[in-house]
């Protein structure tokens, strides 16, 4: 028999989104809502798995968040897990969720997983989302075999690393995609499945800082220098480049980047949305050996987005000289 003595400790925090949504008639829209208590609740099987420690953070759509919230929310999961809890959820919302994973992954230092859920259907719609995703969350947050993967964010009975996943589609039920290496693992009858084992590196220290800035700016046909150029004078502590292809970008671009390489650092990734960067494939002016000639750094892997949440956190502890090392 299992008593509730016996249930281990998870944590579940909110942070808004459309999980939290509802219908607001003056609003014209569904807009956040409901607080985690009232999202626990959509699941009562919860209350079976596991001792629920439940807090609303915060109450936004996720294109509000911020690099200072998102170390508050860090220092509450941190709390938790140092009070026992085994695994922390997060529910928020999908727009900003590959960033906010990638964040906190960079920063978690734990063996506990930590597990980022949300809807793409909210709370007022029919077959909304929000709590099929908040459970398999559960099973995935307290499986043996998810301790050590760091940050995992499960949607659609889908389990992706944090470095790897992006919203891929805007309104599908099935937006979630981990392009070039799929999904780390699957949710089969209530039970996770891992396909890929994940390497990861140590925790990257806490910020120092929190008042400097990364720009993040794409190449596109025919653009001029003038955004590039501005950077520097508005006080950018690094650039990323969502570059064209394999990361390249026009002859102009690549002198003005040349010159800014001089000043900060800068990092050019691909806009495509799926591949890593070449290194040593093209030669004409503007591709990656002529990039990194002139001092710039090919992304690898990293999406733009999750390039600008790596340099901004190695920035804001005085590590941008590890920079080459985290990009694969
Ligand atoms: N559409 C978003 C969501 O799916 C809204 C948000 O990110 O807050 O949650």
């Amino acid at each position: 028999m299992t008593t509730l003595k016996q249930l281990p400790k998870l944590a579940i925090a909110s942070l808004g989104g459309t999980v939290s949504m509802r219908k607001d008639l003056l609003a014209g829209g569904v807009k956040p809502a409901l607080g985690c208590e009232k999202q626990v609740a959509q699941v009562p099987e919860l209350q079976a798995m596991a001792l629920l420690e439940v807090e609303t953070l915060a109450l936004l759509p996720s294109a509000s968040l911020d690099f200072p919230a998102l170390l508050d929310v860090f220092a509450w999961a941190k709390s938790q897990v140092e009070a026992g809890a085994v695994a922390v959820i997060l529910t928020q919302g999908t727009d900003s969720l590959e960033e906010t994973a990638y964040f906190l992954d960079l920063i978690w230092p734990f063996d506990a997983p930590l597990v980022m859920t949300g809807a793409m259907r909210s709370a007022s719609q029919p077959g909304n989302d929000g709590p099929g995703n908040l459970i398999a969350a559960a099973q995935v947050a307290l499986a043996d075999t998810s301790g050590g993967r760091g940050v995992l964010v499960v949607m659609d009975d889908q389990v992706h690393a944090a470095s790897r996943v992006r919203k891929a589609a805007s309104l599908s039920t099935s937006a979630f995609k981990s392009p070039s290496c799929g999904p780390l693992g699957l949710l089969l009858e209530g039970s996770v499945v891992y396909h890929h084992a994940i390497k990861r590196k140590e925790a990257l220290p806490l910020p120092l800082r929190t008042d400097h800035k990364v720009a993040l700016l794409e190449s596109c046909l025919g653009a001029d220098t003038d955004l590039l150029m501005a950077v520097t004078q508005l006080g950018y502590a690094g650039l990323v480049i969502a570059g064209f292809g394999a990361g390249h970008v026009s002859e102009s671009w690549s002198a003005a980047l040349g010159s800014i390489a001089s000043m900060l650092p800068v990092v050019v990734a691909t806009r495509t949305g799926s591949g890593p960067t070449a290194r040593s494939s093209y030669g004409f002016v503007g591709g990656e050996i002529d990039l990194q000639a002139k001092g710039i750094h090919m992304a690898g892997q990293l999406c733009p987005r999750k390039c600008r949440i790596l340099l901004w956190l190695l920035l804001a502890s005085n590590n941008q000289h590890r920079l080459v090392s985290w990009l694969q």
